[in-house]
């Protein structure tokens, strides 16, 4: 942390902010200028903000020149981590060498239907099977899932299909039902600064899937990541979904430099949500490149057997030859990049 004191400040007021600074054990290096004198701090970030060495008379301006998350920090962990989701026999990878796409309904609504889209998924490359049962909807009146029932669901299209479910958790009441037959557990954009919810994930001991809040600094991503890691988890998978800005051409938009900052800064695995990001079918695909030529780690898209009758997100869901497309992509591009792909089975 560095502290840069005002042109006025005295003598008085600099051997005040040291004074207070060794008091507290951390060690303070005082650099004089010509116009301004600067404090160099080295000790414990927490305990430093903790001493208020703003409010101190003389002091222009305290700077942190360290990350504030630490678990999730690339500083910490050079190396960047790869998370693994599911059970023996299908066990998926998220990380550097590989490219993982994960496809499914935004909803659950049948059995018939989630099982469809699962064979679309599978089809198509899929190494995991996303499908909401809880739903956060904008609107109360629209379908909100169909809860334990649609883990249920889930539970039995997996067994069928062999690929480990990936399923949103709302509210911290749901985690062990939610995590008893999830195989990654999903914080989407609207909860992504829901601590409470963020230290249950924590506990629950399933990797996590965090959403980027849609109107979050990557900071407070990744800070929200370092809520999960500080309980024990540090199988957490980021997720750029797209963000809130004055653009109406496409539902959110999406970051893409998101995805090179974020692994600049922090060792976690980081996908894109092409569906969620642009809200239109005809832009997945070319989103899904995107993330591919970026470095992402993979990416999620909705997928339904009948998008012109889906109970949610209809207009985003991949059928038929978008899915065929998408596939292609994956398969020609990512190897490009160092990444091996599960392939759509032959
Ligand atoms: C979803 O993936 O179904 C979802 C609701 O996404 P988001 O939280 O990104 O809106
Ligand atoms: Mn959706």
């Amino acid at each position: 942390m560095v502290i840069v004191m005002k042109p006025d400040a005295s003598a008085a007021d600099i051997a005040a902010v040291v004074g207070r600074v060794e008091e507290s054990g951390a060690e303070a290096f005082v650099s004089r200028g010509v116009m301004r004198t600067i404090i160099g701090l080295v000790g414990d970030v927490a305990m430093l903000h903790g001493l208020n060495l703003r409010a101190l008379p003389g002091v222009a301006d305290v700077h942190r020149i360290t990350a504030p998350y630490k678990l999730v920090s690339r500083e910490n962990h050079p190396k960047r981590s790869t998370v693994w989701v599911g059970g023996v026999g299908t066990r998926a990878p998220i990380g550097p060498g590989s490219f993982t796409l994960i496809a499914g309904p935004c909803a659950v609504e049948t059995h018939q239907q989630t099982l469809q889209a699962a064979q679309l998924a599978k089809a198509a490359g899929a190494t995991l099977l996303r499908g909401g049962a809880f739903k956060p909807r904008t609107s109360p009146y629209a379908f909100q899932g169909l809860g334990v029932e649609g883990l249920k669901i889930l539970g039995e299209v997996r067994a069928t299909i062999g690929l480990p479910v990936v399923t949103e958790i709302v509210d911290a009441h749901d985690i062990d039902v939610v995590a008893e037959h999830a195989d990654m557990l999903q914080v989407g954009t609207r909860n992504m600064a829901n601590f409470a919810l963020l230290q249950a994930v924590g506990e629950a001991g399933k990797p996590v899937l965090l959403k980027r809040g849609m109107q979050a600094t990557i900071e407070e991503w990744l800070m929200a990541a370092e809520y999960i890691a500080q309980r024990g988890n540090l199988d957490v998978v980021l997720c750029e979904r797209g963000i809130r800005t004055f653009e109406n051409s496409t539902r959110n938009t999406l970051d893409i430099s998101a995805v090179p900052v974020v692994q600049t800064s922090s060792h976690l695995p980081i996908i894109v949500d092409p569906s969620h990001a642009s809200g239109r079918r005809d832009l997945v695909v070319p989103l899904a490149r995107a993330a591919i030529a970026v470095g992402a780690d993979g990416v999620i898209v909705d997928v339904h057997p009948d998008p012109q009758n889906a109970l949610c997100d209809g207009p985003q869901a991949l059928a038929g030859d978008d899915l065929l497309e998408l596939a292609a992509a994956i398969r020609s591009l990512a190897p490009l990049l160092g990444r091996h792909t599960a392939g759509p089975p032959t």
